[in-house]
């Protein structure tokens, strides 16, 4: 007998994850009830996802659960926003159990891994299609986003990037599919927190597409971007002390695929070391903000 949506819902998401105070309501009602905290607010991102094919099962369940919450949750960090729920729409062509105990334990590591909630959904049958709502908590009037650079702000990537702009002018943004052999990138959520009351301007590199951040900045900022044509100078400084997050993977070559591009006021660069000095991510700064 085929299972249930309400088998699949307390099977498969009910115990997915852990349980947090802030949840009043989770799963299992018609809505949920989350509780905000004084003095914050909240930051949304959404992931959509749909397969190729349009009656089939996309491939590798768990590291599609996993990537739907890690890029949601890289969206959030260009924010400064610290995540703490999710929920998700589901429509699947078929009720395929092994897909679905995949596609949970993706889920269920991720969301224990980053401390944050599965809270509701809805689960349909048809062409495949998911569509992930990541939220974020920020004190009220710290979230950074694309908007508020100015002319003479440093551009700035982190991660460790060989200044993969030099030459190249920006385009338009493609989130990449998915894929099996990719390692998965990290959120840059603490570097996201750090530069909270620090960087004007901040964008996600959803892939290994730095230009598209940048441009986001630029568009959102009527901005130009000047960017060094050599790779900058090694800045020690950024370093994280070798025995900073060592548990914590850090990106090989070139920008991982979840990094920040921000801008951020000249004055601020002593800051910015200070407070990146305990991070796993370096910063390097690769060019500057200019009038359009
Ligand atoms: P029904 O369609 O039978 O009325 P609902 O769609 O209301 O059931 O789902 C029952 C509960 O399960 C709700 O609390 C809903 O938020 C939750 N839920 C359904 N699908 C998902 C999902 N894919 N992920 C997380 N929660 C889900
Ligand atoms: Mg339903």
């Amino acid at each position: 007998m085929p299972i249930s949506e309400f088998g699949i819902i307390r099977r498969f998401f009910l115990e997915a994850g852990l349980y947090r105070p802030d949840v009043a309501l989770g799963i299992g009602d018609d809505a949920a009830i989350l509780t905000v905290p004084p003095g914050q607010e909240i930051v949304t991102a959404t992931v959509p996802l749909t397969a190729n094919g349009d009656h089939a099962l996309p491939p590798n369940p768990s590291f599609l659960g996993t990537w739907s919450i890690t890029s949601g949750l890289a969206q959030l960090a260009a924010y400064g926003a610290s995540p703490v729920w999710l929920t998700l729409s589901l429509t699947l062509p078929e009720a395929n159990e092994e897909w679905l105990g995949c596609f949970s334990t993706g889920l269920r590591t991720t969301t224990v891994e980053y401390e944050i909630q599965l809270v509701g959904g809805d689960t349909t049958r048809g062409p495949f299609n998911l569509i992930l709502f990541a939220l974020g908590l920020v004190p009220v009037g710290k979230a950074i986003g694309p908007t508020g650079a100015r002319p003479g702000d440093l551009i700035y990537l982190t991660g460790n990037p060989e200044n993969p702009l030099s030459g190249r002018l920006p385009r338009p943004s493609v989130t990449p599919p998915p894929h099996r052999d990719t390692a998965m990138p990290t959120p840059r959520i603490a570097e996201g927190i750090a530069l909270r009351g620090l960087a004007t301007a901040c964008s996600t590199i959803l892939g290994d597409d730095p230009a598209a951040a940048l441009a986001a900045i630029m568009n959102a900022n009527g901005a130009g971007a000047t960017i060094y044509g050599k790779p900058p100078a090694a800045q020690p400084d950024l370093d994280p002390p070798s025995d900073a997050n060592q548990n914590t993977p850090t990106p090989s070559t070139g920008p991982g695929k979840f990094e920040l591009c921000f801008a951020l006021p000249p004055n601020k660069q002593k800051e910015l070391e200070g407070r990146f000095k305990h991070l796993a991510s370096r910063c390097t700064c690769i060019g500057s903000i200019v009038d359009e």
